[in-house]
């Protein structure tokens, strides 16, 4: 394994733009993802194993819950804050960043904003730790695009719920402590249920043969007559947009992360095309490597700016869910495309498992897919621009 000579593009100063504190955080998993992550991430991948090892570092560097509040074991930190880690761990791998999105976004997210006090106190501050995993369960073998289809119900037994059905295709499944798992009760309303791992009936076999997100660990939420407690049912927001607000928050952060990808492949890229000598000169110095590069930074560039706005509208509290989908969409469309190009600069050596980006093109077929297909991103911006549905 080469060691990671990884250097930040750059090319607007973007820098300029971040506050002391966003440069720290991010520097701090910069630096992380280098001496911890980077090392390890290409046999882990090829193992198709998920690094357990990593789990106490990415608590350390606020990877789970960074814009949670300190008092629930949260890094309080704010949108963009929190932005710049899935950049830089996605940077790494877009498996481990999928890992810190579950937990943030998808897990400690929808316990703190639509929890009781009670459950934020009972689950956030280990979630945070990283002493438990947690994971989200929406899609079932039926319903991915369309979750608002979902057949997982519970049934109110008057001193417990009665959970039944399935979930498939979810990050962390087999090693999660909890999951917050999203079914219909009888009158067919949408609610968030936390399901922890030992109750009767809860099952989450591993999902193999994937050829994507190899280091991110993806299995089944199986529920067989679960008998849930009351008290784990999350009051404070029912009906689809409860678990689509969470999506909004997972593919924000997905849109930083993107960009990750996508300057690890083009600094890869870079660095090879000026070393490796063709025809007597450097490849980098043909016209067509340099198309590719200049095109890739380009559109980092454009990335990189459409993203700070979307943060600092976050922050803000002014973010539409349509914005988010727009940067969502972009960014991974941007980043496969780099990482395709990116791997034809390197010929062969593009390919192999010395060098990263076959890694993040692989990894990002999926992240195209989750959270939100790239088809149905442009149907979200589709509709609101015209105000017209196009899903059916
Ligand atoms: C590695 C991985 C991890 C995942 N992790 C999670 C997780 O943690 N939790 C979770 O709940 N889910 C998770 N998912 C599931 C993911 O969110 C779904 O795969 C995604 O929402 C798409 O659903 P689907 O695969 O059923 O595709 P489908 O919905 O069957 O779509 C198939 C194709 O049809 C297109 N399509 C669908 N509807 C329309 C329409 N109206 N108009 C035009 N085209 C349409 C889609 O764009 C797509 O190209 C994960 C998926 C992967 C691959």
């Amino acid at each position: 394994m080469k060691s990671d000579l990884f250097q930040a593009p750059d090319y607007y100063q973007v820098d300029d733009l971040l506050t002391d504190e966003h440069k720290l955080v991010r520097n701090t998993a910069r630096e992380w993802v280098k001496k911890n992550l980077s090392p390890i991430i290409e046999e882990y991948a090829q193992r198709a194993e998920f690094p357990k090892e990593l789990i106490n570092g990415l608590a350390e560097v606020g990877a789970f819950g960074s814009y949670i509040p300190e008092k629930y074991g949260g890094a309080g930190l704010d949108q963009i804050s929190y932005g710049l880690i899935m950049q830089e761990l996605e940077r790494g791998d877009s498996g481990i960043r999928s890992t810190a999105s579950v937990q943030s976004s998808l897990v400690m997210g929808p316990i703190y904003n639509y929890g009781t006090e009670a459950q934020r106190q009972k689950y956030l501050p280990k979630l945070a730790s990283g002493e438990w995993m947690g994971s989200f369960g929406l899609t079932e073998p039926n319903h991915g695009s369309n979750p608002g289809g979902m057949e997982t119900k519970f049934k109110d037994m008057g001193d417990h719920y009665l959970l039944n059905g399935a979930k498939m295709w979810i990050s962390n499944a087999p090693i999660c402590n909890v999951a917050v798992v999203w079914a219909k009760n009888e009158e067919g309303r949408i609610h968030g249920l936390i399901v922890e791992r030992g109750m009767e009936g809860f099952s989450t076999p591993e999902t193999h043969n994937k050829w994507s997100l190899r280091a991110s660990i993806t299995g089944e939420l199986i529920f067989d007559n679960v008998k849930v407690p009351k008290e784990n049912l999350l009051p404070n927001k029912s009906g689809l947009g409860a678990p689509l607000l969470c999506l909004d928050s997972a593919r924000y952060g997905i849109a930083w992360g993107a960009i990750g990808a996508a300057m690890d492949c083009y600094d890869t890229a870079l660095r090879y095309a000026k070393e490796r000598t063709q025809f007597g000169k450097p490849i980098g110095q043909f016209q067509l490597q340099q198309k590719k590069l200049a095109e890739m930074i380009t559109e980092i560039t454009k990335a990189q700016l459409l993203t700070w706005r979307l943060g600092v509208l976050k922050n803000e509290g002014r973010a539409t869910s349509a914005q988010i989908s727009m940067a969502k969409r972009n960014n991974v469309d941007m980043a496969l495309k780099i990482a395709r190009e990116a791997r034809q600069v390197l010929g062969a050596m593009g390919i192999s498992g010395e060098y990263s980006i076959m890694r993040h093109a692989m990894n990002l077929e999926s992240v195209i897919t989750y959270e939100g297909t790239h088809d149905v991103h442009l149907l979200i911006t589709g509709l609101d621009i015209t105000g017209l549905n196009a899903f059916k």
